[in-house]
């Protein structure tokens, strides 16, 4: 392929660990921190520390990110990963965590702080430029969509955010051809020529997500969001040709909802987020494992992802945690999840 893919990839799945800083509203002193982060004498720091109950569990990962990590230290680690799209790989970044742990920060930022999802797409479109002197021509087309209790919501398509279940006779059936390519059957897929035009596509989808949250009374924290980036490139003067493909996702909160707490709709909610993030953990663990069936099947999300999560493609997963003494629970869970596809 293309460029000389510096990155080292274990298998081809890799796992990072972001841990946010204390908030304002956080319920925190120092006494109370419960995680250490790696020494600053280690430069890349890989190992994090959690205390429960006096009793400490240890984990390590591709990457430790400390709370002070500004935006660009991250993207700097990925950026390699980002750029193998226009090399021709499908590649998958994935935010992990439970609700207010900095998924969206990770991947969306905040103005001046942008993530991940804004800097990648600067990143390919200034790359795409510079590779046309070598006679590189690249086609990017966009589709952004959510999934909720297992239903698939097209976040451009303007008719949607009107309607209660998505517009009327939309089925949004997921196909994959013979070639890799999945085709989700009335989804709406923008062709792009540059970062602000996609920025724009981002608000609108963004729009729609806030329009959707009022109207099923859902929020979007219960909603996985997968934002899809196709790149086919062709060389004019060696004929050369790519096809590269980058996923950014971010995931539904991944907190347990007490069992007994929740009926009907938030019990359906939480039973359909439980199953989608539980069969991703099992599709990248079997994948890591090198199992002869990976149960793609068993959700819309690794159904949707499946050309992109096995084969010669690349998975980052983040997983987000946030430092508050009283989400100990929540945080070991989700370094737990992570480790197991580790
Ligand atoms: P999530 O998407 O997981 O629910 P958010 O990304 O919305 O969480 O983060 C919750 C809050 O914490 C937001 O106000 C966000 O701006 C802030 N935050 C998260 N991570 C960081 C970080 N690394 N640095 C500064 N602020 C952060
Ligand atoms: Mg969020």
């Amino acid at each position: 392929k293309l460029h000389n893919t510096i990155l080292e990839l274990k298998g081809n799945i890799r796992v990072f660990c972001r841990v946010r800083p204390f908030l304002p509203d956080d319920s925190c002193s120092i006494e109370g921190r419960v995680i250490s982060y790696p020494t600053s004498t280690e430069v890349l720091g890989r190992g994090i520390d959690i205390m429960q109950n006096g009793q400490k569990h240890a984990f390590t990962f591709d990457r430790v990110f400390m709370p002070d990590a500004p935006q660009e230290d991250v993207f700097v680690e990925i950026s390699q990963l980002v750029q193998s799209a226009l090399d021709g790989y499908k590649v998958c970044i994935f935010a992990y965590g439970q609700t207010g742990s900095g998924k969206t920060y990770t991947m969306m930022g905040k103005p001046g702080q942008k993530g991940l999802i804004p800097r990648s797409l600067e990143q390919i479109f200034q790359t795409r430029q510079s590779l046309q002197p070598q006679g590189w021509k690249y086609e990017m087309q966009v589709s952004m969509l959510e999934i909720y209790n297992e239903t698939i919501r097209d976040l451009l398509n303007r008719d949607v955010t009107r309607t209660e279940n998505g517009a009327a006779g939309k089925q949004y059936a997921i196909k994959h051809d013979a070639n890799g390519n999945t085709h989700v059957s009335d989804l709406t897929i923008v062709d792009v020529c540059s970062a602000k035009e996609v920025s724009y596509l981002l608000d609108r989808a963004a729009h729609s997500r806030s329009v959707g949250k009022t109207q099923m009374n859902e929020q979007s924290s219960r909603s996985h969001f997968v934002f899809t980036l196709r790149i086919s490139g062709v060389n004019e003067s060696t004929e050369q040709q790519v096809q590269g493909v980058l996923n950014l996702i971010d995931l539904a909160g991944s907190e347990r909802l007490s069992k007994s707490g929740s009926t009907g709709d938030r019990l359906k909610e939480t039973q359909a987020i439980n199953r989608s993030l539980s069969s991703l953990s099992d599709v990248i663990f079997s994948l890591a494992k090198k199992e002869d069936h990976v149960p793609f099947r068993n959700s819309k999300l690794t159904y949707l992802l499946q050309p992109c999560l096995g084969g010669d493609s690349k998975t980052l997963m983040f997983v987000n945690i946030s430092p508050e003494p009283s989400s100990v629970g929540e945080s070991l869970c989700s370094l737990r999840f992570a480790s197991r596809v580790n």
